[in-house]
């Protein structure tokens, strides 16, 4: 804008410059032809002066001749006077006609000199107006010639004012022009430039969000006002608009920030979650190896750091939780975890253990890390704390509960390279606790190992036995005590190991069990018996008053298929289902009553009797047997066992055989090892008994030799 305004005022400053130069040069030119005049009058001076003096000097004899001469010089000055006159504007007409007046006269008098028709004293008189005239046109021309000389100095004079009147208004216009440059670059300065920039700063500073933007005054252009105030309206409403935002933003950082926590709180308890037993809140598996393994990788660098793993297995803990449910048994490991929690915190020599690991590996299962111990005294000392604080009662809801542990521990002593040999061991020690008595804890130490390593040979070569038949079936009586007959078979199996001869259920029932290969045992089991108990009957005429009594395991009843596995075994050996007696443990009925009972109505739409097996052993209560759908109840051989010693478990068997009866079913006694116990049992009114006292489990040649002797051993007085 500057830059425009003083390029259109050096054009307007030019212009004028230029014009005053003209008026100068017209001047100066003025003052040539002034000039000029003046020289050609001076010039018309000298010859008017010659020519008066040559007119004076003429007589009439050479007049006539001269005058020709002198006549076209007076007519030629005549036309330089009249054109200088046109070019002259300092002689005025009158001046001028007076001065050309004795010319005119003279050119008028010329004719009558220099013709005939002039006598001698016209010619005198002529001649003399001539020279009269001629005087005065020297005169004239003289004054003509001052004028002249007057007008070139007036010129020269005007000149002189022009050129100093031009020169001042340069000046004066340049000065002008720079006051108009500096009142521009003011202007421009004061409405352009600064409210500009001051615009700008603003606007930065509202680009840099800043609190307190300068008030932007009214000092600009009307347009640059027009803007301030749009920049100041933008910045106004700019600034609701943060705060709006940031009104917003704090809402959404609140929201988010919410967000957050509970996104890391879901994360916290997601990697709690994957480290940490759901039940107890205690560290899981995995996290225990993870500590195990850290620990190894520690007391490798460090020959003096000792570390204790203490395997903690609930004794009899499937038998709560089979006969109280899982309710009760998920709070007894509740209640257990909080008194490990609690023991370890108290126990004053483990102030000096540098952290602890308590966590749950699996269902009753417990391992304990005791990180940085100073003996192997102190592991033991808590394990015994551990026993004690177990041996309390529980309550659990509503009722007392007894519970203890069996407690392995290992040390790190024989440089265990993986946490998982390290768990192993302490595993084989609780077991072996578990298997001297339970409730009591054992140090590792490699017998233990190789017991263990026989477990698990002994699972390789049961799944061998059952594939390659090596199980078989003995067949103890059961007797009637009405009749002192004998009306049914147990089945019980045992192992034809090739090295080891028989091998007795109690060493592998439980592992089979474990491992679920009871299922497929079991299956076995039944079809053997079947097969020779339609044998027997067949052979003995026998079809429906002999029986067999077949065990069946927690597994086989938890598996689906087992009505339809009964079913066909009883079709492809052709035994009446009311000739097969299922044993079901107690425990087993009791802790799965609703599933189970469906199970067992189904068997018995067969025809098979359920009998509820090692009665006694279990926590069911009388009143809860109705609801099942029983024959029979078969007392567990621990009463018999007892009955010598504790006369009260008389009386207890008696309630059972009425209670019994009283529900239509039937008691079996086994364990009947004497006639005493024989005749106790009589008088009670026990249905059946069984027991070494009648045979042990026999072969299938002897059990058939005792069939064709037909036995009887109720005496005759009591029957
Ligand atoms: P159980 O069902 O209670 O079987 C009775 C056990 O008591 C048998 O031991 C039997 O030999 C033993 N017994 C019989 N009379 C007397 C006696 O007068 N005194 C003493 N002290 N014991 C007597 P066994 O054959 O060693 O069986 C042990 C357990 O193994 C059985 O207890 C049963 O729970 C299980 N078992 C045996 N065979 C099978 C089977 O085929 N399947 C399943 N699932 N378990 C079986
Ligand atoms: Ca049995
Ligand atoms: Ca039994």
């Amino acid at each position: 804008m500057l830059q425009f305004v003083a390029i259109v005022g050096a054009i307007a400053l030019a212009a004028m410059v230029g014009l005053l130069m003209s008026l100068i040069e017209s001047a100066t030119q003025n003052l040539m032809t002034t000039t000029a005049q003046h020289d050609r009058l001076a010039d018309l001076q000298t010859e008017a002066a010659d020519l008066d003096e040559v007119i004076a000097t003429l007589d009439a004899e050479s007049a006539a001749k001269a005058l020709l001469t002198v006549d076209r010089s007076i007519q030629r000055w005549l036309v330089d006077l009249i054109e200088m006159r046109r070019a002259s504007d300092h002689i005025s007409a009158t001046t001028f006609d007076n001065a050309t007046q004795p010319l005119q006269r003279m050119i008028q008098i010329f004719p009558d000199i220099t013709g005939d028709r002039k006598s001698g004293p016209e010619f005198a008189d002529a001649l003399a107006q001539l020279q009269t005239d001629s005087t005065r046109y020297a005169r004239s021309v003289d004054k003509l010639q001052a004028l002249a000389a007057s007008a070139v100095n007036a010129t020269a004079t005007s000149l002189t004012r022009r050129r100093r009147i031009g020169m001042l208004a340069i000046g004066v216009l340049c000065l002008l022009y720079l006051a108009m440059i500096e009142n521009m670059r003011y202007w421009t300065t004061r409405r352009l430039v600064r409210p500009v920039e001051e615009l700008a700063d603003a606007a930065i500073q509202a680009m840099r969000g800043e609190e307190s933007l300068p008030q932007l005054e009214e000092c600009g252009t009307q347009e640059l006002n027009a803007l301030a105030r749009m920049l100041s309206s933008f910045v106004e409403t700019l600034k609701q608009k943060v705060l709006e935002r940031t009104a917003e933003l704090e809402r959404q950082k609140v929201t988010l920030e919410r967000e957050v926590a509970v996104r890391r709180r879901a994360e916290e308890q997601l990697r709690h979650a994957a480290f940490h037993d759901r039940l107890t809140s205690l560290c899981n598996r995995d996290l225990l190896m993870d500590r195990l393994d850290r620990c190894i990788t520690r007391a490798r660098r460090n020959t003096d750091y000792k570390f204790a793993v203490l395997f903690l297995d609930v004794d009899r803990f499937k038998e709560v939780n089979d006969s109280l449910g899982h309710t009760v048994g998920d709070e007894l490991l509740v209640g257990i975890a909080k008194r490990i929690q609690t023991c370890l915190r108290n126990t004053d020599t483990l102030s000096r253990v540098e952290s602890n690991t308590i966590s749950r590996i699996g269902g009753d299962e417990f391992v304990i890390l005791l990180d940085g111990i100073k003996a192997r005294t102190d592991a033991s000392l808590v394990a015994e704390r551990l026993q004690t604080e177990l041996a309390a009662p529980f309550k659990l809801s509503g009722r007392e509960v007894f519970s203890s542990a069996s407690i392995g521990i290992a040390f790190n002593e024989l440089e265990y390279d993986t946490p998982d040999h390290l768990l192993r061991d302490a595993d084989a020690a609780m077991y072996h606790a578990k298997a001297s008595g339970k409730a009591r804890h054992e140090v590792f130490n490699k017998r233990m190992h190789e017991q263990a390593m026989a477990r698990l040979q002994l699972d390789t070569d049961l799944r061998r036995a059952v594939e390659n038949e090596e199980l078989i079936v003995r067949y103890q009586p059961i007797v009637n005590l009405r009749t002192g007959r004998i009306d049914g078979f147990e089945a019980l199996v045992r192992w034809n190991h090739p090295e080891r001869g028989l091998v007795s259920p109690l060493e592998f029932i439980s592992h089979a069990e474990e491992t679920g290969l009871v299922v497929q045992l079991g299956k076995r089991v039944l079809e053997q018996a079947c097969s020779q108990i339609r044998a027997w009957q067949d052979e003995f005429g026998l079809e429906a008053s002999l029986a067999i009594s077949v065990n069946v395991s927690k597994r086989q009843v938890a598996e689906p298929g087992l009505v339809q596995t009964v079913k066909e075994i009883l079709e492809d050996t052709g035994v009446d289902g009311r000739c097969l007696k299922l044993e079901i443990t107690e425990t087993v009925i009791m802790a799965n009553p609703d599933s189970i009972t469906e199970v067992l109505h189904k068997l018995r739409e067969l025809g098979v009797q359920i009998h509820m097996d090692d009665f006694g052993t279990g926590y069911s209560s009388l009143s809860y047997l109705h609801r099942f759908p029983i024959d029979v109840l078969k007392i567990d051989r621990e009463f018999m066992s007892t009955m010598n010693a504790n006369k009260d478990y008389a009386g207890i068997v008696h309630t059972i055989v009425v209670l019994a009866h009283n529900l239509n079913m039937e008691v079996i006694v086994e364990g009947v090892e004497t006639r005493d116990q024989l005749s106790q049992l009589i008088a009670l009114d026990c249905d059946h008994a069984q027991g070494f006292y009648f045979a042990e489990a026999l072969d299938p040649d002897k059990a058939k030799e005792l069939l064709v002797s037909r036995p009887h051993w109720i005496p005759a007085s009591a029957a």
